[in-house]
């Protein structure tokens, strides 16, 4: 065991639930990698994790995502060395001075990329990537809604979308966090805490002329979706943030126009380790040639992690929160 520092919680509950305090991390096994982490990421799903809507086994040291070095290497591990630059996206424990990531979830971090905007691409930046190429093919010509277009993931869809040739409307809480959505390009944004969002959207587009949702908000804004989407739209809920969506009959996607309801997760997506590695390539590349910027909005150390859980959760956050050792 090596004595280390992170943020631990005992028990479910809000942000005060969490310690920052020595812990102990095991040795690296066969396939593993210890790793002195130089950032980690903050993302709404630890909220989840923290609260107990996802349930962890406890006690457990919170955090998935981060950019380190390579401290040491377990047995049978050739692809990476001491002195790596590596990052990951779902590795539990992260918020921490030391965590132990088996070698095939890890991805090599381009020289030019700093630990910072590494860990904060990861897995809002593949989360965003498969969302627009997988889960829903964006294409030119398209009309796009993003919810919450300022945030973590929210600037990343609406940089994608634009891209992709698409004209994006974005929502936002507050007229800042929309100049930062048409900052990333997005064409139109609705301020939803002042305006109906189906409202919105026919004054933007007409009446059901959005292709495709993105909804990590969840229960607040799922009805308007189903009232925006062109018939045989594709409404992607991928998200919680306002609280999970109640349970929805078969039939309302039918007389809703046919639609296509999806609620996808990451882990779906890069199950394989191929599959994580061309994701997590395709997406640092494009951070490292410019065409994806990557909005680190607060950068706290690990110690003050509640006020950054708080922050995240009261919707005071823009882009990405960041955590440092
Ligand atoms: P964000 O940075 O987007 O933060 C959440 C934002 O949601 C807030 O800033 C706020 O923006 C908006 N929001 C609206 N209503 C509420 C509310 N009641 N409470 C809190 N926030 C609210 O977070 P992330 O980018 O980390 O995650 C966005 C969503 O994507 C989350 O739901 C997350 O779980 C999901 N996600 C899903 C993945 C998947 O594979 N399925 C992977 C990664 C993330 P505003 O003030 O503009 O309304």
């Amino acid at each position: 065991m090596t004595q280390s520092h992170g943020v631990r919680i005992e028990q479910f509950g809000g942000p005060q639930a969490m310690r920052y305090g020595p812990i102990e991390v095991r040795e690296p096994g066969e396939g593993e990698l210890a790793v002195a982490v130089a950032a980690a990421g903050v993302n709404f799903i630890d909220t989840y994790q923290r609260s107990g809507l996802y349930p962890l086994e406890l006690p457990a040291t919170l955090g998935m995502e981060g950019a380190g070095t390579v401290s040491a290497v377990g047995a049978g591990v050739s692809e990476f060395a001491v002195g790596d630059a590596v990052a990951w996206l779902d590795v539990q424990g992260s918020y921490a001075r030391d965590v132990v990531v088996p070698a095939a979830r890890a991805v090599p971090v381009p020289p030019g990329l700093d630990p910072r905007t590494a860990a904060a691409a990861m897995l809002q930046g593949v989360t965003a990537q498969y969302l627009t190429t997988d889960t829903f093919a964006v294409s030119a010509g398209q009309t796009v809604l993003v919810h919450a277009a300022a945030g973590g993931v929210g600037l990343l869809l609406v940089q994608l979308c634009v891209a992709a040739g698409a004209r994006v409307i974005g929502t936002a809480g507050s007229p800042d966090k929309a100049d930062l959505a048409r900052g990333a390009g997005a064409h139109e944004v609705i301020l939803y805490r002042e305006e109906d969002v189906v409202a919105g959207v026919e004054r933007l587009a007409g009446r059901r002329a959005v292709d495709v949702v993105y909804d990590g908000v969840g229960q607040a804004t799922f009805a308007a979706d189903l009232e925006v989407l062109r018939p045989r739209g594709m409404l992607v809920s991928f998200g919680n943030a306002s609280g999970p969506v109640e349970p929805v009959a078969p039939l309302r996607l039918a007389t809703s126009g046919s639609l296509f309801l999806t609620r996808p997760m990451l882990g779906h997506y890069v199950a394989k380790t191929d599959e994580l590695r061309t994701r997590s390539a395709a997406v640092l590349g494009m951070v490292e040639r410019r065409h994806l910027d990557i909005r680190i909005g607060a950068v706290h150390p690990l110690d003050q992690v509640v006020t950054a859980h708080e922050a995240l959760e009261q919707r005071r956050t823009t882009g990405k929160v960041i955590l440092t050792s």
